[in-house]
């Protein structure tokens, strides 16, 4: 093992609301987590594809949006101190000598585990395209679906496209470090949060960033740096200097490298057991919406009861021969102790 892999007991795949819960079920029993998502914040489906709408069947709350459960599920695992690696695909996994896991992301930085759970929900999100003729030319140089880096967007000319909540959210963090902050969007109407809209319109009206509205119709540039993008307007088209292209355009979903991990699959999901969770590699456990198994339902709260019993046959494979006392979190001081309350 060289000394920059990290070992761990539990490597978490997925950082949506069912990977988020497993860490409060581990922790109950002692277990530490690294969890890994391709995105940039945690919540997966709920932070990304709706996080103003309502849900109303989590149990105990009659309603609840999809960024609230997000907060509330970060604020309940906290004193567990999961650690987060976002902006990270996990890519492979393989089998140590000793039985563990061996896994490794996209920066190819390397974790060991005894116990691997997918959370993957219904894969990554892979961010698509916008229809500007030639636009892959400038991608990685030029154009980005997502920031990993901030410094590499400082003193640059950016433009941003969308009105979601990323195209907001980016605009924001990024605007301090530009050299110019445009915003692009279809139409005088925002998709992001309300907040976050005041935001924005702070620094337009501080003069500090333009807003156009209309669709990006060409790109010049030169050996994948952008140099100008041409903005159709119904004002007529405009030219913008540009040096970053960040188009924040929806995201569709991918099943991707766990599809090459040899696991036992039913239509691109992973077939479990209903005891314990598991795929067909021991120590290998899926949770939500990435498994299947007769009579699966695609709801979060499925995806918390799969957690729970995962968590147990977790801890068995983690710490063999220690007795797993089953207890409540209302009486057990124990428990209490472990949650600081
Ligand atoms: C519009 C909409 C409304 C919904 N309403 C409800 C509702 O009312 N009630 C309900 O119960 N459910 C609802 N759902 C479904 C619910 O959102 C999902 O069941 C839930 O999000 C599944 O959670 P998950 O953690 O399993 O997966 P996800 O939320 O999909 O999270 C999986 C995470 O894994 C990450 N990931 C995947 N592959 C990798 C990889 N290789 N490396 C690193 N990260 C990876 C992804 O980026 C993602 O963040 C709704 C879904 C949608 C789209």
């Amino acid at each position: 093992m060289s000394k920059n892999e990290i070992t761990t007991d539990v490597v978490i795949i997925g950082a949506g609301p069912v990977g988020l819960f497993a860490v409060f079920e581990l922790g109950l029993l002692d277990l530490k987590c690294h969890l890994f998502d391709i995105l940039d914040r945690p919540g997966g489906q709920c932070t990304e594809l709706y996080p103003q709408k309502p849900i109303y069947d989590i149990p105990g709350f009659s309603v609840i949006t999809g960024q609230q459960l997000t907060d509330n599920l970060m604020h309940q695992i906290k004193p567990f101190n999961p650690q987060f690696h976002f902006n990270r695909m996990v890519t492979g996994l393989t089998r140590n000598s000793d039985g563990s896991f061996k896994l490794t992301t996209d920066e190819d930085e390397v974790y060991n585990a005894k116990v691997v759970v997918v959370a993957a929900g219904g894969g990554f999100f892979q961010p698509k395209r916008p229809p500007v003729p030639g636009i892959e030319n400038y991608e990685d140089v030029s154009v980005f679906y997502s920031v990993r880096r901030m410094e590499e967007f400082a003193d640059h000319d950016i433009v941003v496209v969308g009105g979601g909540d990323s195209a907001l959210d980016w605009v924001l963090s990024l605007e301090p470090i530009a050299r110019s902050m445009t915003l692009v969007h279809r139409r005088d109407a925002f998709r992001a949060a309300p907040a976050t809209v005041n935001e924005m319109k702070k620094l337009l009206d501080a003069g500090k960033m333009q807003l156009f509205l209309g669709q990006i119709g060409e790109l010049t540039g030169q050996e994948g740096r952008l140099s100008s993008v041409t903005i159709k307007t119904t004002d007529g088209p405009v030219t913008v200097p540009t040096s970053r292209l960040l188009p924040f355009f929806g995201l569709t979903m991918k099943l991707g490298p766990v599809a090459e991990w040899g696991l036992e699959l039913n239509d691109n999901l992973i077939s479990v057991d209903t005891e314990k969770f598991e795929s067909s590699v021991p120590g290998l456990f899926a949770i939500g919406d990435i498994n299947h198994y007769p009579g699966k339902l695609k709801l979060i709260l499925s995806g918390f009861h799969e957690a729970a019993l995962m968590a147990q046959a977790a801890k068995k494979i983690i710490a063999p021969g220690e007795r797993i006392v089953f207890q409540y979190t209302t009486s057990s001081t124990k428990l209490q102790k472990k949650l600081g309350v």
